[in-house]
């Protein structure tokens, strides 16, 4: 085991959402988190989610958080959860959205190393299109989420850079014909792995993320204005530094497995 406190699982991600809004998790996903369905409760009583935002951005460590608290303020101030959460091995990028998405462990729904096969399991989003549902992604060509996830009758976005996602989402956010809004920033990600978590170039990224989010947030707002909405801000997994002035993860450190995940709730 690492030396991690948290206790709260990145598995718990899909059940928390489909029970947010009222439908069927994937078969064999992990519990609900139940903080956020406290919070659910408190606000909407019996009454489900109707639209959901879940932006994940890539490699956004707690450490970050702990370090660079600061420059969360656009996340922290627009949002009433921070919650501490555990990420899976190996701590790289598909297979921490696969068990964030189907809320299954590795060995279970298969993604065990760097590689982006299509997920055969059940996942967020065929329990979503189940449901009646409708869920996109938003995503960077070729990337993890990009890629696994295909192969579903729902729609998809794939975009040449996170900016260019965002772009499409305030545009998909808008026409508000979508009931989950799934986009990927990897942006953090792609920096310090150049140079360094904690570059000026990276922080810079990590800066983006922060901002990027308030900005969809409030995309959201306006178009889903009455209805009952949820957003998030999901990272995978977190970071560190390596030899040459590079970053990295994929280990099972604290640095690279505990993350912060961010939830609002509102009418
Ligand atoms: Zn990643």
């Amino acid at each position: 085991m690492i030396k991690s406190n948290s206790s709260m699982r990145i598995t718990q991600t899909a059940a928390t959402v489909t029970a947010l809004m009222g439908f069927e998790p994937p078969k064999g996903a992990d519990v609900p988190n139940e903080i956020v369905m406290a919070a659910a409760q408190k606000a909407f009583g019996e009454e489900k989610v109707e639209r959901a935002l879940l932006y994940n951005p890539d490699a956004i460590a707690m450490w970050l958080y702990q370090k660079y608290t600061k420059l969360f303020t656009p996340i922290v101030t627009n949002t009433q959860m921070a919650l501490p959460i555990l990420s899976v091995m190996p701590s790289v990028t598909p297979v921490c959205f696969a068990s964030m998405y189907s809320g299954l462990n590795p060995e279970d729904h298969g993604i065990q190393a760097y590689v982006k096969p299509v997920l055969s399991c059940e996942t967020l989003f065929d329990a979503a299109l189940k449901a009646g549902k409708k869920p996109i992604i938003i995503s960077t060509e070729g990337d993890s989420i990009s890629e696994i996830f295909k192969e579903r009758e729902m729609d998809y976005i794939f975009c040449a850079t996170p900016a260019e996602c965002n772009q499409h989402a305030l545009e998909i956010l808008a026409k508000d014909e979508h009931d989950i809004v799934v986009v990927y920033n990897g942006n953090y990600d792609t920096q310090m792995h150049r140079t360094g978590t904690e570059s000026v170039e990276a922080i810079e990224e990590l800066k983006k993320n922060a901002a990027d989010f308030e900005m969809l947030l409030h995309a959201a707002e306006q178009a889903w204005a009455g209805k009952r909405c949820m957003a998030a801000f999901l990272p995978d997994h977190g970071c560190h530094d390596i030899d040459g002035n590079l970053g990295s993860h994929g280990l099972e450190m604290p640095e690279d497995m505990d993350i912060v995940h961010f939830y609002k709730l509102w009418k």
